[in-house]
């Protein structure tokens, strides 16, 4: 095996490892900032409101998916209130098991609990009005993530929207040794964006955040 090919294979193997030691707690999904969460779905929730509805050219309000969900945090305060049902996607099982717990009386209301790495996960094609991509690129490889950008967009309803909200960094790639992740910058993230061919039609900055942690841009795509 040849020494890229072996790095790839280490990187997603290292972040299993990392993940499986993080306590499934919002904490946990938040590398400590909890305290955050809110302000997050907040901004979220104003985010997506602009496209759900019934009108014309709005999005769907009947499936979502939440990518790389762990205990469902998201799930939880933002797609399940909007919702008919929700799908959850996490390569760290222990999570998976926590969310079910997590959501409540509301884990009615979830469809699947998909354990696998985005990086080998197919959504069902033209299921999902919303695909919510959140605080998971940095772990996919850039050839994988324009994949599974790719096969997102085919697993969209009509008028659906693929979202990914993250880090980016000031410039350039900033790899993250611990966590086993990168941090793009923005030029980046669109760029492949672009080469996966979806179109960027709406982008926003999460504002008040904490000032010493990453911006953190939210981008719809179809
Ligand atoms: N999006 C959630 C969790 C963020 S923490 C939230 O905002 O609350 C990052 C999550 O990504 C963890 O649950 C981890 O298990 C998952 N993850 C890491 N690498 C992944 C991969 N290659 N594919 C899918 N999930 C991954």
């Amino acid at each position: 095996m040849g020494d890229i090919a072996h790095d790839e294979v280490s990187f997603y193997s290292n972040a299993e490892d990392y993940w499986k030691e993080v306590p499934a707690t919002v904490d946990g999904m938040l590398g400590g900032y909890g305290s955050i969460s809110i302000i997050d779905i907040n901004g979220s929730k104003d985010f997506l409101r602009k496209f759900l509805g019934e009108g014309e050219g709005k999005t769907g309000t009947r499936c979502a998916l939440d990518c790389g969900a762990g205990i469902g945090r998201i799930t939880k305060r933002l797609l399940l209130p909007l919702f008919s049902t929700v799908d959850l996607v996490d390569v760290t099982q222990e999570f998976l098991d926590k969310a079910k717990i997590h959501l409540g009386e509301d884990s009615k209301r979830v469809g699947n609990y998909f354990c696998s790495g985005l990086q080998d996960f197919a959504p069902e094609n033209g299921h999902y009005d919303v695909i919510w991509i959140q605080w998971v690129i940095g772990h996919l490889t850039d050839e994988h993530l324009v994949k599974f950008l790719q096969r997102c967009q085919k697993a969209l309803r009509p008028n659906g929207l693929i979202v990914i909200k993250d880090n980016v960094s000031y410039e350039g790639v900033v790899p993250d040794e611990v966590d086993s992740s990168i941090c793009r910058d923005l030029a980046i993230v669109r760029s492949l964006v672009a080469k996966a061919g979806l179109r960027i039609i709406h982008e926003e900055q999460q504002m008040n955040f904490p000032k010493e942690i990453y911006q953190v841009h939210t981008l719809a795509l179809r």
